[in-house]
Parts: structure tokens; sequence; C-alpha cells
């Protein structure tokens, strides 16, 4: 039998904003991704994503949702920016019981990798700390414990998180990526924008064919095919660069599947692609 990798598309937590921080300039006011002083018939509730990858090389998360405190209070998770966002995690959707359902543990983890630090993302790191290594890009790590009101260190107080440099590799929107294995099979692209270190996590198995996971470079798959960049990016520029990048990945008849974060019409689903 042929090697497989398998990619768990996971739903870990539900996530409601305002209209405009999904898809920027469909709102005329410019701070309406902030919520401040718009009302509850303005507010989206999406999916919020985590990919569990079975790789012959490694078990590997991509992502962990919400932390389980958000049930009990969102204030006590994320403070003032519950004013952006608000969480929601219904039973059985944080990322533990998820690996649970699917038999395993998180000691059971290879590599935990962090599209980027903003707290939909790394919300529920603490229930995973017991895997071998986490990863997230130097750039990411460096601007996240440097910008408090856009980023929550308090969710990685204590955590041993790793960072990595991306190297000139021709890949990716500015030809940056990290390449976890050193097979050329799971690649974190450098896709700025966003987050100045945000990466997308591209998968590929034999024969060229390949999953792109795009992180928050777009908040759907209409993102790109409407080259619509989120409301809230350190810049505008790099956002529809990496953009442009994944729209081309994603039209490419080698792509299998390129999915956005929080998309709300991505049902959990299984992907396999041949190693
Ligand atoms: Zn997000």
């Amino acid at each position: 039998m042929t090697e497989q990798i398998k990619i768990h598309v996971l739903h870990t937590g539900l996530v409601k904003v305002d209209k405009a921080l999904p898809f920027h300039g469909v709102y005329r006011n410019p701070l309406a991704f902030t919520g401040l002083f718009r009302t509850e018939k303005n507010q989206v509730t999406l999916p919020v994503s985590s990919y569990l990858i079975e790789h012959p090389k490694g078990l590997v998360l991509v992502d962990t949702g919400w932390n389980k405190q958000v049930r009990r209070s969102n204030w006590a998770e994320l403070g003032l920016q519950v004013q952006i966002n608000t969480g929601y995690l219904p039973a059985g959707w944080a990322i533990d019981e998820r690996l649970q359902a699917l038999g395993y543990r998180p000691e059971d983890l290879d590599y935990v990798l962090l599209s980027h630090l903003h707290c939909d993302h790394v919300s529920g790191l603490k229930q995973v700390t017991h895997a071998k290594h986490i990863l997230v890009s130097e750039p990411e790590w460096r601007v996240a414990n440097h910008l408090p009101l856009v980023y929550l260190p308090s969710e990685w107080h204590g955590v041993d998180v790793q960072t990595y440099q991306y190297q000139d590799t021709g890949i990716g929107p500015t030809g940056e990526s990290y390449d976890v294995f050193g097979d050329g099979s799971l690649l974190q692209v450098h896709t700025a924008g966003h987050a100045t270190g945000m990466s997308a996590t591209l998968v590929r198995g034999a024969e060229g064919r390949y999953v792109l996971l795009a992180a928050d470079v777009g908040y759907a798959n209409r993102s790109w095919e409407e080259m619509l960049t989120p409301g809230i990016c350190t810049s505008r520029k790099a956002a529809i660069t990496s953009l442009g990048w994944v729209r081309d990945m994603a039209h490419d008849a080698d792509c299998i599947e390129a999915l956005a974060n929080h998309d709300p019409h991505t049902d959990p689903h299984l992907i396999t692609l041949p190693y």
C-alpha cells in the first residue's frame, strides 16, 4: 500500500466579528472592523479551523482554536479584545477534545505549527503544551510580543514556543518559506499582510499535487476570488500580494483544495493525498 498524507479539517471554535473584519473595503467606515458603535446586525459568526495532519514523518497540528476558558468567560480569556471578537466553543470542539475523538493525545503531536499568533489561532495552545515541538515564525514571534493591544502574550506565557527563520526558496508571495521535514512535503510559506510573520501551510504529495491551508490570507475562499483582504492588516500591500499568490495556487490544476481558515462554507472533512 502506498503511503498517504491525511489532513483532518477541524472546527475548534466559532468567532463573532463585525462584517467589516473579514472583508475590507466592502464597508465605508474605516474603523468598522473594530465593531465600535456598530450594532448586532453588523455581526457575523464564522468557524475557527485547526488542521490535524497525519504525515508519514510525524503528526502535525496547525493552529489550536479557542481555549476552554471561553466557555466560562470571554472576558477572562480575551480582556478588551472581546470588543473585536467573541469566541464560542461548543462541547467537544476544543482541540484536545477533537484529538481525543481521533484517538490522539496532545503528547502524540510531533509539531504544533502556529500560522500566526492572533487569539483565535493560539488561544487553545495551553491544551496542547505536551506536543514535542511548538513552532512559529521568528518575525511573527517578535511582533506579537511587542503589540499587546493586537496580541495576548498571556496565551503563550510559560509555553515552550520555538521559532524558525524563513529561507529564501522562491516559494510564496515573498519567495520565503520554511521546510518542516526537510523533504518539501510540508512548508510554512510566508504570507504577510494580515499579520507580519503569518504563514500559510503548503502540503505537497506525490506528482506535484498539493493542499494549501491559507490561514487568514483571506477569511473565506471568496476572498481570493474577489480579491478582498481582511479588515485587520499590518500591511495592505503585503496582504494583496499574498492574496494574489493564494489565488494563483488555488486555481492551479495540481491544487486539490485551498482552504481559508474562517470560511463559513467549509465543513469539517478529511483530505487524503498520496505521499
Ligand atoms: Zn483568524
